[in-house]
């Protein structure tokens, strides 16, 4: 990252990001693979990413490249490799100013419902955040847009140009709409990506993403076994839309709780190194 005057909002949020990393790797939201940005308090038209690395191993502000926005590009052109697939953050950043927060998971409990065409339901009511339909963007749609030419490049289904990109941040819109109405979109035979207006609350939605789909599984199963011992109704029971919105307000009002304990879980594990949390107790 660049060194320049800072916001004490910046120095946090780069706090809370190096930390949301640890977060997300000790709740198995990512593993090697996975990727959590935070856009910039002091310049909304630039975001912080970790540089190519697992996100347990990202400890201090020289791991965190700054991004342009508006296209992806590094601030600083001496920054070192970074992810191929940074347009998710940048597209969603430049179509929704309410976004802060961006999160890209491809979690295990999760990948069963971007390959298995089952929609993912709210289970319970921390998960009201998920809404009653939760949208899945499947990128052969973009590859069928490109020309026969275009169609011969590498289709690794990595997001990894601003159409891509782009294709993906419209899906967290309602048809016609330009706000943005979902929290988390589903990515056929990929993974999801979770948003949020604060690293807080999309640590939050991403963690909880992945134990809707957990418990949801389950519940599939046990109703799956409840039809075999002859019960007439064999679908779980999901949140209805007005329990899902009503919930939603719930989750975002008691999330500062299992951040809390998020945080300790991961300072105590000595996997995890946050140099800038150090650097604050130390501060005069
Ligand atoms: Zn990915």
């Amino acid at each position: 990252m660049t060194e320049k005057q800072q916001s004490e909002a910046y120095r946090t949020a780069v706090r809370q990001l190096i930390t949301a990393n640890h977060i997300l790797h000790y709740h198995k939201v990512v593993d090697a693979y996975g990727h959590v940005s935070v856009r910039s308090p002091d310049d909304a038209e630039v975001y912080i990413l970790s540089g190519n690395r697992a996100p347990a191993l990202v400890s201090s502000a020289t791991d965190l490249i700054e991004y342009r926005v508006s296209d992806s590009s590094p601030v600083d052109h001496s920054a070192g490799s970074g992810f191929l697939e940074r347009f998710i953050h940048s597209e969603i950043y430049k179509r929704f100013p309410e976004v802060n927060c961006v999160i890209h998971s491809h979690a295990e409990a999760v990948l069963p419902y971007v390959a298995g065409n089952v929609e993912m339901k709210p289970t319970f009511h921390i998960a009201g955040f998920l809404g009653t339909k939760v949208p899945v963007y499947n990128i052969a749609t973009s590859y069928e847009k490109m020309s026969s030419y275009e169609k011969e490049v590498q289709q690794d289904m990595l997001i990894s140009n601003d159409q891509y990109g782009f294709d993906l941040a419209n899906h967290f819109s309602k048809r016609g709409s330009w706000s943005c109405d979902h929290n988390v979109v589903l990515m056929t035979n990929h993974g999801f990506t979770a948003v949020g207006s604060s690293i807080k609350q999309s640590v939050y939605r991403a963690v909880y993403t992945c134990v809707n789909a957990d418990v949801q599984t389950k519940a599939m199963m046990i109703s799956s076994a409840r039809a075999s011992q002859g019960a007439s109704r064999s679908e779980p029971v999901y949140l209805t839309e007005k329990q899902a919105r009503g919930c939603q307000k719930m989750n975002d009002a008691t999330m500062d709780r299992p951040w809390g304990l998020w945080e300790r879980e991961v300072e105590v594990c000595p996997l995890y190194r946050n140099d800038e949390l150090e650097s604050k107790t130390s501060a005069p």
